[in-house]
C-alpha cells in the first residue's frame, strides 16, 4: 500500500524556487530518512506536505492515500493523518497542553467517523500515552510548549504523535538540540509508534538519530531535489564522507 507518492514537486517561497522536482514514494510500514546539507530544502519539503500557506506549489503532484494532498486544507491533512513535528515547535500561550491535545485528538476521531472522547476517558488515554515519552503529567496543565526546553518540546511532539496515531509522521530535525537521553526517549517513542499500516519520514541533518531509528530507506536532498537514495548504509557513508561525493557522482551521471 502506497501512503505517499510525490512526483516532480516544485515549490516557491517569496518567489524563489526552493523545491526543484522532488520525487519520493513511501509505502505502509516503511521508515524513510531524508538527509542533506543545510539549506537544501528539507524543511521546505515538510512544510509543503503539511500545507504551510507561505509555500507556493508551482508544479508536480502529491498523492496521500489515493487523495490529492495539495488540494486539501492544512487542517484536513492533519485530520486525515498527516502529522508534522516541526523543527521549531510552536508555543501557544494561554492554551493548556491538555486542552490542545484533546481538541486535536477529537477532531481526528470525528474525521474517522468516531465519537468524541469525554474529558474523563481522554484523561485515561493521555496518561497511557505519557508513558511512551516518559513525560511528567505536570506538563499537561502548562501552556502548549511555553517555557519548555528544546528537549521537552520535542518530547511533547512525540506525545502528540502517540495520541494522534498518524498515517504519515514527518519529523523535521527532531534530534536537534536533544541530549542523548532525550534523543533515546524520542527515538524509542518513534520506534514504538511505527506500525505496519503507517509510515515515518524523518528529516535529519546528522546521522546520529539513525543510530536509534533505523530507516528502511535514506535519501539525500540537495538544492531542492532528492539526488540519491539508498539504505541505512548510505547514511553511514554520508557520515564518513560528507555530501560532496554524492554531488560529484550525481554530476558524472547527469
Ligand atoms: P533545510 O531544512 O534543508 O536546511 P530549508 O528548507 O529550511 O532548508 O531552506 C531551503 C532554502 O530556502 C534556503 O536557501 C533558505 O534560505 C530558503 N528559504 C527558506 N525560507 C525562505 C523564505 N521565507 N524566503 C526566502 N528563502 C527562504
Ligand atoms: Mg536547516
Ligand atoms: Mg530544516
Amino acid at each position: 500500500e502506497v501512503i505517499l507518492s510525490v512526483r516532480n514537486l516544485t515549490a516557491n517561497v517569496d518567489g524563489n524556487q526552493i523545491l526543484k522536482g522532488v520525487n519520493l514514494e513511501i509505502k505502509a510500514g516503511e521508515v524513510h530518512a531524508i538527509m542533506g546539507p543545510n539549506g537544501s530544502g528539507k524543511s521546505t519539503f515538510s512544510k509543503v506536505l503539511a500545507g504551510h500557506p507561505a509555500y507556493e506549489v508551482t508544479g508536480g503532484e502529491v498523492i496521500f492515500q489515493g487523495q490529492n494532498l495539495l488540494e486539501m486544507e492544512p487542517e484536513e491533512r492533519a485530520r486525515g493523518g498527516v502529522f508534522l513535528a516541526f523543527q521549531y515547535p510552536l508555543e501557544i500561550p494561554g492554551v493548556s497542553n491538555l486542552d490542545f491535545l484533546r481538541v486535536a485528538y477529537n477532531s481526528r476521531r470525528k474525521s474517522q467517523g468516531l465519537e468524541e472522547l469525554d474529558a474523563f476517558d481522554f484523561d485515561e488515554l493521555i496518561q497511557e500515552k505519557l508513558e511512551v515519552v516518559k513525560m511528567n503529567p505536570a506538563f499537561l496543565s502548562r501552556s502548549v510548549n511555553e517555557g519548555f526546553s528544546g528537549g521537552e518540546k520535542k518530547r511533547n511532539e512525540i506525545l502528540q504523535m502517540a495520541l494522534l496515531e498518524p498515517k504519515l509522521a514527518i519529523l523535521d530535525e527532531t534530534d536537534s538540540g536533544l541530549d542523548i537521553d532525550a534523543l533515546k526517549i524520542v527515538a524509542n517513542g518513534v520506534n514504538q509508534l511505527a506500525k505496519p499500516d503507517n509510515a515515518t519520514l524523518m528529516i535529519t541533518h546528522y546521522q546520529r538519530l539513525l543510530d536509534y531509528i533505523v530507516p528502511d530507506f535514506v535519501h539525500v536532498m540537495e538544492s531542492g531535489r532528492i539526488i540519491t537514495s539508498g539504505t541505512k548504509e548510505l547514511a553511514l557513508e554520508l557520515e564518513a564522507r560528507g555530501y560532496d561525493w554524492v554531488r560529484e557522482e550525481e554530476a558524472e551521471v547527469a
